[in-house]
């Protein structure tokens, strides 16, 4: 991970939506968040994909949750989407917990007095050769708001740099190789 550019790809969290790793809320091991199998089908834009019901799974001690997505309502929290049964809520992706369970990410740890979090492996990776960079170019089509160009500045500080790479190397020691 020395590539001296790097170039933004443009992908936003819900890019990473698709497998969101958690700890268990019974035996602490980690479990993982899923679109319901049953609702993986048929979706035209990520955004149905982010509403379909969800699954919490535990392969430690077999622990299983689902998730159905809420009607939306005026003054509610979040934005709707409106679907033919009627608008749904969109959960609101961020971190340290998960946006459906709201269980704490696997992928979490303090860093430089905040905390350092990713969804997965690949969001891990991302952030790994974003930090490792020494010359970081905007992707010129994203246009704005993409997860890099959305980092907090302590992430993206040069003097973070090295303990924002130890953090990575840390949470990817507890990951399976
Ligand atoms: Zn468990």
């Amino acid at each position: 991970m020395t590539d001296e550019r790097f170039q933004d790809p443009g992908w936003r969290l819900w890019n990473f939506g698709d497998e969101i790793l958690v700890r268990c809320p019974r035996c602490d091991a980690r479990a993982v968040v899923v679109v319901h199998p049953d609702h993986r089908e048929g979706h035209r834009y990520v955004i149905g994909l982010l509403t379909a019901p969800h699954r919490l799974s535990c392969t430690g001690c077999g622990h299983t949750a689902e998730w159905t997505p809420r009607r939306w309502q005026r003054g509610d929290d979040g934005d709707p989407y409106f679907t033919h049964g009627g608008p749904l809520l969109v959960p609101h992706l961020t971190g340290p917990n998960d946006p459906y369970f709201d269980l704490p990410l696997w992928l979490q740890r303090p860093c430089c007095g905040h905390v350092l979090w990713a969804y997965n492996q690949r969001h891990l990776d991302l952030l790994e050769a974003y930090v490792a960079a020494r010359l970081r170019e905007r992707g010129g089509w994203t246009g704005s708001g993409s997860l890099l160009e959305r980092l907090p500045a302590w992430i993206k500080a040069a003097d973070n740099r090295p303990e924002v790479l130890k953090c990575i190397t840390a949470l990817r020691a507890t990951l399976p190789s």
